[in-house]
């Protein structure tokens, strides 16, 4: 007998059937002698449609007032997931974020989890109830309700899970699991059986679809092993879990791809003490993201200096980069919007050698330029040319043996 946590995202309880189907797959688990916490998110779209109806009656809807409404997604499909669950003989019953006291920060619509109590569900299921619990909301120290940020109710499922213990939290989505690359323009993608968590965390740009990357940080921090799944389907999907749980480490468990990035260069910055604090600065003032950063030492006293940031922010970097140029004295800055971040991510490489060479190999085979590179323990990336970035997918999926094997 375990304790497991299930959450299913908002295709799972699209409509009422599909709330009924959950509602069997809840009662099964219950029925094997579980202790079953359940997490739910809005119906598909539903969320989406409270945003519209409320930009309707207000330009910009006030912050508090928004996450009064945006709660209400997830009370509709707990209430009648309880229902459903109750009229067919099962012990249920929902909780929303305040009831389970999800206590998070004031930061309405994208607030953070602080604490979880829990003493409802874990009474509860001291009673052999199946416990159904609001994703997506909690509650700030003054009792006012709060949002987690979009894709939250994940984020709410292992929190939630961590705070009571659980053994596994599984995640039912649209997808059976985490893939090696996007299936859409790598076809010879696969689904991976297991990933660690840092290598969750590096593939943001394949996971964040799936899992919202604020839960696996949480996971990794509790050891809450996450098994993401389809809901219609009985088929294993991936488990998340800790690097030295007997895993197997893969050099290369996937390679991804994020063209939402832009460079910018600053080309002769003097070679001086404070000169990249002051290149720095105002971008972390302005809230800008730097990704890569790269500088080159030239001969008489001067270095270039190339970094990226996330596309959205290129007009606003480039201009405060002209700025800074003029005050330290460098020749010109000029910045490339179409460029893509290729990443090859893996535990295994921690004692592997020959992962970059075999990368840039495969790049130079099929004459792309790598005009960028950075690695960590667990990654390497290679900033290359936008146009390039689906085939330098798939060739980096076939040099790492990664290919479905048919
Ligand atoms: N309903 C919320 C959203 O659409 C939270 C979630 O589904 O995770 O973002
Ligand atoms: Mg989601």
């Amino acid at each position: 007998m375990s304790l497991i946590v299930q959450k299913f995202g908002g295709t799972s309880v699209a409509d009422p059937e599909r709330i009924m189907n959950v509602a069997k797959r809840v009662a099964k688990t219950y029925d094997q002698g579980n202790d079953v916490v359940v997490i739910l998110s809005a119906m598909a779209g539903v969320t989406d449609g409270l945003i519209a109806m409320a930009r309707k009656v207000s330009e910009s809807p006030d912050n508090r007032e928004l996450d009064v409404l945006l709660a209400t997604g997830e009370q509709t499909t707990c209430a009648l997931l309880a229902m459903n669950l109750k009229s067919m003989n099962y012990p249920a019953q929902s909780l929303m974020g305040h009831q389970v006291e999800v206590m998070t920060d004031h930061c309405f619509g994208n607030a953070r989890i602080l604490d979880i109590k829990a003493d409802r569900i874990r009474e509860l299921l001291e009673k052999r109830h199946i416990v159904v619990v609001a994703g997506f909301q909690g509650c700030d120290p003054d009792g006012n309700i709060t949002t987690l940020g979009r894709g939250g109710s994940d984020t709410s499922a292992v929190a939630i899970a961590a705070a009571v213990k659980a053994d596994v939290c599984e995640i039912y989505t649209d997808v059976d699991g985490i893939y090696t690359a996007d299936p859409n323009i790598c076809p010879k993608a696969r689904k991976l059986d297991t990933i660690s968590y840092d290598e969750m965390l590096n593939m943001a740009s394949l996971g964040a679809k799936v899992l919202q990357i604020r839960s696996v940080g949480f996971a990794k921090k509790y050891k809450i092993p996450v098994h993401v799944r389809s809901s219609f389907s009985e088929e294993e999907g991936t488990m998340v879990v800790d690097e030295n749980s007997g895993m197997e480490r893969l050099v290369v468990s996937g390679v991804t791809h994020d063209t939402n990035q832009a460079r910018i260069t600053l080309k002769k910055v003097p070679d001086q003490p404070g000169v990249a604090a002051k290149i720095f600065s105002p971008m972390a003032s302005a809230g800008i993201v730097v990704d890569m950063i790269i500088q080159n030492t030239r001969a008489e006293g001067q270095t270039d200096l190339t970094f990226t940031v996330p596309r959205n922010d290129f007009k606003k970097a480039l201009k405060l980069q002209k700025e800074v140029a003029a005050d330290i004295g460098a020749e010109e800055v000029f910045g490339d919007q179409n460029i893509a971040k290729i990443s090859v991510i893996g535990v295994g490489m921690k004692d592997h050698s020959g992962v970059a060479s075999t990368m840039f190999a495969a790049l130079a085979n099929e004459n792309i330029n790598i005009t960028m590179i950075s690695t960590s323990e667990i990654r390497i990336s290679c900033v290359i040319e936008e146009k390039y970035a689906e085939l330098a997918v798939r060739v980096l999926h076939t040099a790492f043996g990664l290919d479905t094997r048919e």
